[in-house]
């Protein structure tokens, strides 16, 4: 096993290699973190859209919302150009950030060696259930009849969702919600670089699907949030067991039992 990973992660190790003695940890790591931001979620979120715009037929079979729910282009372009200014402001808070502390400093570990597997898949469990847990409460926080309407209603404009509106979101929500519970979590533990951004690549990804409007999407199924944004007061976690929980997981958990009178 221990070999075959070797052998797999070769050429990687050879390419980090080169940039961890030609380059400062911080740059590598300020620059391994944007090219991670923008190619896990850009790339699945453009080919979801790409089946939404050419193969309308295929899409409407599959999408799991009727097709009068689906966004206009209009709304779809928005979206976008929304989405790249979300992005736009994790980087300048990261460079912010850097200026202050200093660019000598990393957030994560950066080492020559690689991370192991079983160091890899001890950062993912770790990181799943730390961003499961606050997700959810930062989420449901946001769902308070006081606060609702001045952040997370934005991200709720997309009553049938498609896979670029997982980061159409209030800019405040995009900070607290999207991008704190999932790197803060390794980022205090000073988890490796390279083992953090592979849960981060992943939990891109999943935003990408979970909000793909699509029903051949699994893991998890994109059924789970398609009805939190269909029906708003259900499904606030992303991986189901907060919700499970708190019996937050069906709905109308939120309406009084009706009291059968004999
Ligand atoms: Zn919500
Ligand atoms: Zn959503």
């Amino acid at each position: 096993m221990a070999t075959l990973w070797t052998r797999l992660t070769d050429p990687l190790d050879q390419l980090w290699s080169v940039a961890y003695s030609s380059y400062p940890a911080s740059l590598i790591e300020f620059v391994v973190i944007v090219s991670v931001q923008f190619l896990a979620f850009w790339v699945p979120a453009t080919i979801y859209l790409g089946i939404d715009l050419l193969f309308p037929a295929f899409s409407n079979r599959h999408k799991i919302q009727s097709e009068r729910r689906q966004p206009s282009w209009e709304q779809i372009r928005h979206c976008i150009k929304h989405v790249g200014l979300n992005e736009a402001l994790g980087v300048v808070i990261q460079v912010l950030i850097r200026n202050a502390v200093g660019w000598d400093k990393t957030a994560f570990l950066v080492t020559r060696a690689l991370p192991s597997l079983s160091t890899i898949a001890f950062d993912f469990v770790f990181a799943l259930i730390a961003r499961e847990m606050s997700f959810y409460y930062i989420h449901r926080a946001f769902h308070h009849p006081r606060i609702y309407k001045y952040v997370h209603k934005k991200h709720h404009t997309f009553t049938a969702p498609m896979a670029f509106s997982a980061q159409y979101a209030h800019p405040i929500e995009h900070i607290t919600a999207n991008v704190m519970p999932i790197v803060l979590p390794l980022a205090l533990r000073r988890a490796h670089l390279l083992s953090s951004m592979v849960f981060v690549a992943f939990e891109l990804w999943e935003a990408a699907a979970d909000h793909s409007g699509y029903d051949f999407v699994k893991l998890p199924p994109a059924q789970i949030h398609d009805l939190h944004h269909e029906k708003f007061n259900v499904n606030y976690s992303t991986v189901g067991i907060m919700d499970w929980i708190h019996a937050t997981d069906t709905v109308g958990w939120d309406k009084p039992k009706k009291v059968s009178v004999d």
